[in-house]
């Protein structure tokens, strides 16, 4: 267990980052998690190559940029500026990040808050959850499944091995594209199995020709439709395995018998898509309201939205929750009503709920 940081924050995005650096600049201690490789990974990941990054500033909001060290140029630029930007920006701050920790669950302490994480209990006395609004699916199987990729950020690791990438969309298509191209290049014939649940895989035309000019010169494909992973365990080498369950064969006797196939988890990706942060936020018992009779006019009918303080903090106290996570709106107690507030998805908002959160708490430590 490590020293009681004043303020733990989960990830390392914009909100994270932005909340990072006013700490720093006001003297207290804290500790980024970020479960990705590097910070901003969520901007990594879901911004296409090149992508201009604007300053966006919703019309109707009243501050500034209130980290102008994090704001965007207002003459745009890639995401991969941006992004080098902002790591020189941290490694010149000296800020205190942790990369590859996933957040999975807070405990209240009598003095405190414990964060477990995958690498691990961290101690605050705050703690701001900055995870974005993109969280990346786990699989559901039975044990643990947590080794699993969920993106490729080097495809030359697949070479010279089996590799199995679940998901029937786009992005699981283009990991194995990316993997054959990889393979063929060093004339690496191991294959690639493509498993998803249900029956038909669904990508688009563009796509689609990609992976068909792949296979074409050479990629070695195998499709397992209506595959369904089923167990995360340890084999007796100490392997982490994924057996997924490619075949279901109902015997007269009530005995079913089963094709399956087991992977080393190292050699899994999935593909699987991401969610909002709703089930974390139950996880955490973070009260949260149902839109109802039309009360809410961004979120539809039936959504759930958290309940937030004006000073974003959640009904779990001394948790606080910001940026994209609560985006595009969420529910706000002010002055006795309670309301939706809209909160658009931008790095504005994000940095700028980092500057509110960071005042209040500087209110209550006393600094
Ligand atoms: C394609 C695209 C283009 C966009 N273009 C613009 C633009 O030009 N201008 C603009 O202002 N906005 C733009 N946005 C929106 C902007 O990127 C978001 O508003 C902003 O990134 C939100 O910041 P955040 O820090 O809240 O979340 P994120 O940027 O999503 O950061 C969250 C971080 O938390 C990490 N994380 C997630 N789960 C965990 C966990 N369990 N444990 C630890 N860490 C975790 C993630 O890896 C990530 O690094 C765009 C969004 C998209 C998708």
């Amino acid at each position: 267990m490590n020293s009681t940081y004043d303020v733990l924050i989960i990830g390392g995005g914009p909100a994270g980052l932005a909340t990072a650096y006013l700490c720093h600049k006001h003297g207290l201690s804290y500790l980024v998690l970020e479960s990705g490789k590097a910070i901003f990974q969520g901007i990594a990941n879901t911004y296409p190559e090149g992508k201009l990054v604007y300053a966006s500033k919703p019309k109707d909001a009243p501050e500034p940029f209130m980290v102008e060290e994090l704001r965007p140029p207002d003459k745009p630029v890639t995401v991969e500026s941006y992004l080098q930007y902002v790591q020189h920006f941290v490694q010149h701050e000296n800020l205190n990040v942790q990369t590859e920790v996933a957040f999975e669950d807070i405990k209240d302490e009598r003095d405190g808050l414990t964060v477990i994480t995958s690498r691990g209990s961290f101690k605050g006395r705050k703690v701001v959850l900055s995870f974005g609004s993109n969280i990346p699916r786990e699989l559901s199987v039975y044990g643990d499944a947590k080794m699993v990729a969920k993106n490729v950020d080097d495809a030359g690791k697949y070479v010279g091995i089996k590799t199995l990438v679940i998901g029937g969309g786009n992005t699981a298509a283009d990991v194995i594209i990316n993997i054959l191209k990889a393979k063929r290049e060093v004339g690496d014939t191991h294959p690639v199995y493509w498993a998803h649940k249900a029956e038909t895989f669904d990508v688009n035309k563009e796509t689609a020709q990609r992976l068909g000019e792949e296979i074409l010169l050479g990629g070695n494909i195998r499709l397992l439709p209506g595959a369904t992973p089923r167990i995360g365990e340890v084999d007796e080498e100490g392997v982490d395995r994924l057996v997924i369950r490619i075949n279901v064969f109902e015997q007269a006797d009530g005995i079913d018998l089963y094709h399956a196939l087991s992977f080393p988890m190292k050699n899994v990706i999935a593909c699987i898509g991401s969610q909002g942060p709703v089930p974390i936020f139950d996880k955490l018992g973070i009260q949260m309201i149902a839109c109802a009779a039309g009360v809410c006019k961004i979120a539809k009918e039936g959504e759930r939205l958290v309940l937030l303080t004006a000073e974003f903090e959640s009904t779990r106290k001394g948790v606080y929750v910001i940026g994209g996570a609560i985006s595009p709106s969420f529910m706000k107690i002010s002055e006795g009503a309670i309301t939706e507030e809209k909160h658009p998805n931008l790095i504005y908002t994000a940095i700028n709920d980092a500057y509110f959160v960071v005042e209040a708490i500087r209110k209550k430590v006393g600094r």
